[in-house]
């Protein structure tokens, strides 16, 4: 934990679960004992945030996977941040890559939605990561910076934002990635906001890891400076599960 805010860890449910799955994981997060020094997040499909909002403690805050660019209006099967901050949504995750890469959304795209998210207010989820072949080929660090590059071009201000380091290969896949190799990317990130941005941003800006995290691995990426939380895709499914990833903060 390098960053000066508070251990962050989401749960990211996807296109995931019915009310009855909704009901029993929100129940079990309820009952968790979850570290008070964290913030706990969790992201669910749209059309269950109503439901998850009126079962859910405020404890937890809840996420959007998703919002449009700009005010609502003739979109059809968008969702505006204004109809997200009417159901109480306090964060929206952005540049996921599954967004990127299977939707087709791209940089300066995600950069307006991460700017008209934050200008309504909304916390921002900027998520990053290269593919495999991109690794392969030795570009991790270019991916990424152009990733940076283009929310740092759009974004007002980087007080609320948290970034997102996840590499494609390691998404949904069980192939975590070593705890190095996180704590490489993550230090990248860290002083590329350090030079482009500034030195106050590059010290407070929480960089969390996300891709095939669970109960098992989350403890010792934890212990690395720079992990300041996680996103978790699959295993925010299992509330208990869910908890020890939350609780693994050092
Ligand atoms: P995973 O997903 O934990 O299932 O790999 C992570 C994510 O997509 O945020």
């Amino acid at each position: 934990m390098a960053g000066t805010g508070k251990f962050f860890v989401g749960g990211n449910w996807k296109c995931n679960g019915t009310k009855d799955s909704i009901s029993k994981l929100v129940s079990d997060l309820n009952n968790a004992k979850l570290e008070p020094v964290v913030d706990v997040v969790v992201v669910p499909p749209f059309v269950y945030i109503n439901h998850v909002k009126s079962l859910l403690n405020d404890r937890i805050e809840i996420s959007a996977q998703n919002s449009w660019v700009g005010k609502g209006g003739a979109f059809t099967g968008e969702i505006s941040v204004e109809q997200l901050k009417d159901l109480g949504v306090k964060w929206v995750i952005l540049g996921h890559s599954e967004r990127r890469h299977i939707i087709g959304e791209n940089d300066e795209f995600i950069g307006k939605k991460a700017a008209y998210a934050l200008s309504e207010g909304l916390g921002v989820i900027a998520c990053i990561g290269e593919l495999l072949e991109e690794r392969e080929a030795g570009k991790t660090f270019d991916v990424i910076y152009q990733q940076l590059k283009a929310f740092a071009d759009s974004v007002p201000s980087w007080d609320n934002i948290v970034i997102a380091y996840e590499p494609v290969w390691a998404i949904g896949t069980g192939k975590v990635a070593t705890p190095q190799q996180a704590q490489e990317v993550h230090v990248a990130v860290r002083d590329w906001l350090k030079k482009n941005v500034s030195a106050e941003v590059a010290s407070r800006t929480r960089i969390i890891y996300g891709g095939s995290v669970n109960g098992s691995n989350s403890a010792d990426l934890a212990k690395q400076e720079d992990i300041d939380g996680f996103l978790v895709g699959g295993a925010s499914l299992k509330g208990p599960e869910f908890a020890v990833i939350v609780n693994s903060v050092t």
